[in-house]
C-alpha cells in the first residue's frame, strides 16, 4: 500500500479556500510556508487520497471493529458507538478540570451515581473512580488495606498471598506497594488449593488476592472457605474484578467474603481497550475501608447538591483531577441503557457463549482443567500441536491469516502452551462458528501441513516479528532503518 507521502504531488490540494479579503494576521515564517520556498515536510494530496490513507491504516491492524478478538482475561468486546456520543456530549466533555463544583454540577452527579451503580453490582459500600487502570485499581487496593492496617496498629502485615494462577498485575502492584508476594499453589481442578493458602496465611498476610472467576475461568467454587481462612488469619480479600464481565447480576463479591475489588471499566463496560488508550479502574470497598479512598471523592449534600470534598483519613491522591472522566460516562451510560436484567443478560450470553466454543473445540485440542462448565473463558493447551511441531505461537500467528485476533497466549502459567479463550457475549453464532471453524483447521493444518502454522501470518501487512530482537533490543523512539526488514 502506497501511503500519502509515497502519493504526494506538488501543488496538490486536499482544500481550496476563498481569496482573503483582510490583512493577513501574521506572517508565517518563511521556512514554513511552501509559496516562499520552505520546506514543510508535509504531503501535498487531495482530500479523497487522505481519507483512502487513514482508511486503510486503520485496518492495518486488527481490531475489534473488524474482527472478533478473543482474548483471554481481557476482555474485548463490541463497545456501542452510542455510549461514545453520549460521553462527547459538549457540556460533559468540554468541562474544564478546574472549574467550581456548581459549574460541573451534572458531570459530578454521574460520577456520584455511577459510584452507586458499582457498589450495587459489587455488593460494597465505597468506591473511588479514580485509578485509570485495573493495576492501579490494584494498587490503590492494597494501599487501602495498608492504611486500615495501620490503624488497626498492624503496620508489619505486608504479605500478598495469590494464586500460581494469577495476572501478571498482582505481583507487580503488590511489589509497587511495598509488598512482599507469597504464591498459593492450585489443585488438580485449577482452583486455589485451601491447605496451602492456610499454611501460608498468618500473622504477616495483609490480603488474599484472587481473580474470580479465576484466570482458567472457573469459579473458585470454595470461596467462602478461602476468604475465612484469611481472615481468621487477621488479614483481607481483595477481589481482582477485571472478570466482571462473568458475574454481573449474578454474583458479588461483596458477598463472597472479599474487603476490596476493582473492576475494568475498559473490559467490562463500554470503553474499548488496548493501544494506550484511556482507561479506568474503579474500586470498591467495604465501609471499614472507604475512609481511606484517594482524595477527593464526589459527595451528595443534604439540600441535593453534589461537590468534591477532601477525607481526612485518605491516603492520598492517585491521579490528577476525577480520573479519565470520558470513561466514567460510557460506563454509566452503559450501565443505565441495559438495566439491571440487561446487564445480567449479558454475563448469561458470556458464559454460553464460552461454553458453547469449548464444547466445540474440545476434540482438537487438550483441555487440561476440564472439570465441567466453565465461565466466560476457557483455557485450552496446544500441547498435542506443540509435539507435531507446531507451538501455541505458530496457532496465534495463523489465526491472523483466517481474520481472527489470537486468544491470550502462554497465560496462566500454569497451563502449558496455553490458549486462553474469551469469545464474549456480543460475538454472533455465525462469528463464533467461523473462529471454531478457523481453529479446526488450523488443527488440520498442523498434523497435514505444519508449514503452513509455522511460517504464518503471510496476509497481514507486517510478517512475524522477531520476538527475541524486540525484547533484547527494545527501542521505542528510534525509527526503523529504512530497507530493514521488519
Ligand atoms: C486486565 C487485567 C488486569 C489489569 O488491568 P489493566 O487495566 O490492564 O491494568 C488485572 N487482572 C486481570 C485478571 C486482568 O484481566
Amino acid at each position: 500500500m502506497k501511503t500519502v507521502f509515497e502519493l504526494s504531488s506538488p501543488g496538490r490540494m486536499g482544500v481550496s479556500l476563498p481569496e482573503l479579503d483582510v490583512p493577513a494576521a501574521s506572517e508565517i515564517p518563511a521556512e514554513l510556508s511552501r509559496e516562499s520556498g520552505g520546506e514543510t515536510g508535509l504531503p501535498e494530496a487531495t482530500e479523497g487520497q487522505i481519507l483512502r490513507h487513514y482508511l486503510n491504516l486503520s485496518t492495518m491492524n486488527h481490531h475489534v471493529d473488524k474482527g472478533m478478538y478473543p482474548l483471554g482475561s481481557c476482555t474485548m468486546k463490541y463497545n456501542p458507538k452510542l455510549h461514545e456520543d453520549l460521553a462527547r456530549i459538549r457540556g460533559l466533555s468540554g468541562i474544564h478540570p478546574l472549574v467550581p463544583d456548581k459549574l460541573a454540577a451534572g458531570s459530578l452527579e454521574l460520577m456520584y451515581r455511577l459510584g452507586e451503580f458499582l457498589c450495587e453490582i459489587t455488593g460494597f459500600k465505597g468506591v473511588s473512580l479514580q485509578p485509570a487502570a485495573g493495576a492501579q485499581g490494584e494498587f490503590c487496593g492494597i494501599m487501602l488495606i495498608k492504611s486500615y492496617l495501620e490503624s488497626r496498629g498492624e503496620p508489619h502485615r505486608n504479605e500478598v498471598l495469590m494464586p500460581d494462577s494469577a495476572h501478571g498485575t498482582n505481583p507487580a502492584t503488590s511489589t509497587l506497594a511495598d509488598c512482599v508476594v507469597v504464591g498459593v499453589k492450585s489443585n488438580e481442578y485449577g482452583l486455589v488449593d485451601p491447605e496451602d493458602l492456610m499454611r501460608k496465611a498468618g500473622p504477616n498476610t495483609a490480603v488474599f488476592m484472587l481473580t474470580n472467576p479465576n484466570t482458567l475461568g472457573l469459579f473458585e467454587s470454595r470461596i467462602e472457605e478461602l476468604t475465612s481462612i484469611v481472615h481468621e488469619a487477621g488479614g483481607l480479600n481483595y477481589m481482582d474484578g477485571a472478570n466482571m464481565n462473568a458475574l454481573l447480576g449474578i454474583a458479588k463479591p461483596g458477598e463472597m467474603g472479599f474487603d476490596v475489588c476493582h473492576l475494568n471499566l475498559h473490559k467490562t463496560f463500554a470503553t474499548p481497550h488496548g493501544g494506550g488508550g484511556p482507561g479506568s479502574g474503579p474500586v470498591a470497598c467495604t465501609e471499614e475501608l472507604a475512609r481511606f479512598v484517594p482524595d477527593p471523592v464526589v459527595i451528595r449534600e443534604d439540600d441535593g447538591n453534589y461537590r468534591l470534598c477532601r477525607k481526612q483519613d485518605s491516603f492520598g491522591r492517585l491521579l490528577a483531577f476525577q480520573g479519565n472522566t470520558g470513561v466514567l460516562y460510557k460506563a454509566y451510560a452503559y450501565i443505565r441503557t441495559l438495566g439491571a436484567e440487561g446487564l445480567r443478560e449479558v454475563s448469561e450470553n458470556a458464559l454460553i457463549n464460552a461454553n458453547y466454543l469449548k464444547a466445540k473445540l474440545r476434540d482438537y485440542f487438550d483441555n487440561p482443567f476440564d472439570n465441567g462448565p466453565c465461565m466466560h473463558e476457557f483455557v485450552l493447551s496446544g500441547d498435542r500441536q506443540a509435539k507435531q511441531g507446531v507451538k501455541t505461537l505458530d496457532i496465534a500467528k495463523r489465526l491472523l491469516d483466517y481474520g481472527f485476533h489470537a486468544p491470550t497466549v502462554y497465560f496462566p502459567l500454569i497451563v502449558h502452551e496455553a490458549l486462553m479463550i474469551e469469545p464474549t457475549e456480543t460475538e454472533s453464532l455465525e462469528d463464533i462458528d467461523a473462529f471454531a471453524e478457523a481453529m479446526i483447521s488450523i488443527a488440520g493444518e498442523a498434523i497435514e501441513k505444519p508449514y503452513l502454522v509455522t511460517d504464518a501470518p503471510v496476509n497481514t501487512p507486517v510478517l512475524r516479528l522477531d520476538e527475541v530482537k524486540a525484547v533484547k533490543d527494545l527501542c521505542l523512539v528510534e525509527p526503523v532503518d529504512k530497507g530493514e526488514d521488519p
